[in-house]
């Protein structure tokens, strides 16, 4: 298992404080089971969803065994239909620290 961040943005126009089908289409899917949803495409956990209301942006956090399945997820929720999205690998501060800059620095 890895750590995914899914970093969305999308226009003001598809906004969902600004437009009634994206704002339905969110609404539904929030009052989903999403870590079900989540769970039928490897991802064993959501472990905090972010958003930054004018900005137009958000920020998920998952534990996944892929990316591809993190990728298949944001397709099979729409959020992909919506957003433009990146899917990048994490690493906690610690995985950083400790071993990243032993491996680097041998300290
Ligand atoms: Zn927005």
């Amino acid at each position: 298992m890895a750590l995914y961040g899914i970093y969305g943005k999308h226009a003001t126009e598809v906004c969902p404080w600004n437009n009634i089908d994206t704002a339905r289409r969110l609404k539904a899917l929030a009052e989903s089971d999403l870590a079900s949803t989540a769970r039928e495409h490897n991802i064993r956990a959501i472990l905090g969803q972010y958003h930054s209301a004018l900005e137009h942006t958000f920020l998920w956090v998952v534990e996944a065994e892929d990316p591809h399945g993190v990728q298949d997820f944001c397709v099979a929720t729409g959020i992909a239909a919506i957003n433009e999205l990146k899917i990048v690998p994490l690493i906690t501060f610690q995985e950083g620290v400790i071993p990243g800059l032993k491996k680097i620095h041998n300290l």
